[in-house]
């Protein structure tokens, strides 16, 4: 085993999980065993949740400018940590080394724009009558609660930590159990950064533990991101709690190609987005319709497709089910009659046998009531569809019940804002094979995709984050008497 047993942390150090059980961490890239992760009880939570009160009222009361400083520190430690950062979540989550890298980069820049809040967390005040002022002020929540998915072990969970505490609050994370090992290096360089003890803990677990964190008297918000089945569950059933809940679900994003789209470019994009991080982004191309006279352009994806390979520039899909669901996604579509440009199946990287890997597959002449074109793959796999017009197309694209990403690819300005117009998506892209909007814009999709108000990340999670207090202030006696008094 390559790395000591997981632990919690909780109150500002590792300690380890009673519940007697545990699980298997197990590389994606070649089967080898990393480590065991706890599956904590309720008495874990509980632990968690007694020291992150215990900080609250200190932190909360720390200026904004005092608490980003820690930030400040932390993402200077990423930097200088970036390396063994990215190898951590290339080995948990079988992603390729530059992929596992961008995302630690995106770990940065989601760092970078938690130091910029004071700029922008700024109340507001105004003389409401003669000598009477009213106030606004953002407050933090208290404690918070994040669960996260297994496709960016850092990335999602940087979504709200930077946010979440520069603002306030104290938190409790969940990782993924599939990938729990990049958490603990998080909790180690946040204190490293300063943070105070208890401000940022980590539960491992499984359901359970998210059951207990949506039923807990003392947890404020939960933020989730993961399929949308268990999105589901989370927020029902931690509204039902009374508490404010965002919960991002699975996707099934469409890429629209007009025959003037340019070639090489869209077929570049195409299959970066349908391939990178072998799939399993919550933003990849994983339909795609091909509108009017465009064989050209699918004859160059099915190019470009070819130069990714598995264990070289394209990384594992994360377990054995996943990979064989992927492939019974395809060998399904093949027997309902589509045509299967590039097959991915029964792909092995030579010395890693054990690993788990799906190689980039091109389905063309699908039909929009096919599983492969209406449910999340969450492989290296596009699905092509054709139709005769941009309304069919969108028709296609707006009947899917996610909603996180649409992109269009052509040089016709009137076309894109036609398309950008009636896509039924949070994040729509002109000619972007991946379009996620860059800090300090927010993320977050649309229907099946969302469930919650406002975005993660970005300005919008000021809004998640705190309570708006408003304070009415009167000194001046010539105020006199009025209908505020
Ligand atoms: P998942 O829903 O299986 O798991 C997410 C989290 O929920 C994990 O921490 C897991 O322990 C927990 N969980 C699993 N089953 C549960 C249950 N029955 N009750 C309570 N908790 C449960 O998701 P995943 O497989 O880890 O991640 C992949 C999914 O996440 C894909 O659908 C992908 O699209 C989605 N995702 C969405 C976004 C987005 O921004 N919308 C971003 C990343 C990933």
């Amino acid at each position: 085993m390559k790395y000591s047993p997981i632990q919690n942390f909780i109150d500002g150090g590792f300690v380890p999980a009673t519940s007697g059980r545990s699980m298997t961490v197990v590389s994606p890239l070649d089967g080898s065993l990393l480590s065991t992760v706890p599956l904590s009880d309720a008495d874990a939570l509980e632990s968690a949740v007694a020291a992150a009160r215990k900080a609250f009222p200190a932190w909360s009361r720390t200026p904004i400018k005092e608490r980003v400083q820690v930030f400040f520190r932390y993402k200077t430690l990423l930097e200088k940590h970036l390396d063994e950062l990215s190898t951590l979540v290339m080995e948990e989550n079988g992603k390729t080394y530059d992929e596992a890298k961008a995302e630690m980069e995106k770990c940065i820049e989601l760092t970078e724009f938690a130091t910029s809040l004071p700029q922008l967390v700024t109340g507001e005040v105004l003389e409401v009558s003669r000598g009477v002022e009213c106030r606004t002020e953002h407050v933090p929540l208290g404690v918070v609660a994040s669960i996260v998915p297994f496709n960016f072990p850092s990335m999602v969970p940087h979504w709200s930590i930077p946010n979440a505490l520069a603002l306030g609050n104290c938190m409790i994370l969940k990782p993924s159990e599939k990938v729990p090992l990049s958490s603990g290096r998080i909790a180690e360089l946040l204190k490293e950064a300063g943070l105070p003890d208890g401000v940022f803990n980590v539960v491992h677990g499984d359901t359970s533990i998210v059951e207990a964190i949506c039923d807990h008297p003392h947890i404020e918000a939960v933020s989730f991101v993961g399929s949308t089945r268990v999105a589901r569950i989370v927020y029902q059933r931690a509204t039902a709690n009374y508490k404010r809940c965002l919960a991002l679900g699975g996707a099934k994003n469409h890429l629209m190609v007009m025959p003037d789209a340019l070639p090489d470019m869209t077929a570049q994009n195409v299959a970066a987005s349908m391939s990178g991080c072998a799939g399993q982004r919550c933003m990849a191309a994983s339909a795609m319709v091909a509108v009017g006279e465009v064989d050209h352009i699918v004859q160059r994806i099915v190019e470009e497709a070819k130069k990714i390979v598995p264990g070289q520039n394209l990384g594992a899909v994360i377990n054995k089910e996943s990979k064989e669901r992927i492939e019974r996604y395809i060998t399904e579509a093949e027997a309902q009659g589509a045509k299967v440009l590039l097959d991915g199946r029964n792909a092995v990287v030579a010395g890693k046998e054990e690993g788990t890997y799906v190689g980039p597959t091109v389905i063309d002449g699908v039909r929009p009531d096919m599983a492969v074109a209406t449910e999340e793959i969450f492989g290296p796999v596009i699905s092509i569809m054709r139709t005769k017009t941009v309304d069919e197309a969108l028709k296609i694209e707006n009947a899917n019940p996610y909603g996180n990403a649409a992109s269009v690819f052509t040089q016709n300005g009137g076309v894109a804002r036609y398309v950008m117009e009636r896509a039924s998506a949070g994040m729509v892209g002109v000619n972007v094979g991946v379009p996620v909007p860059r800090e300090p814009f927010s993320f977050g999709g649309w229907n099946e995709s969302k469930f919650g108000v406002g975005d993660i990340t970005g300005k919008s999670s000021i809004a998640f984050w705190t309570k708006l207090k408003k304070t009415t202030i009167k000194w001046n006696p010539e105020a006199g008497v009025n209908w505020m008094s």
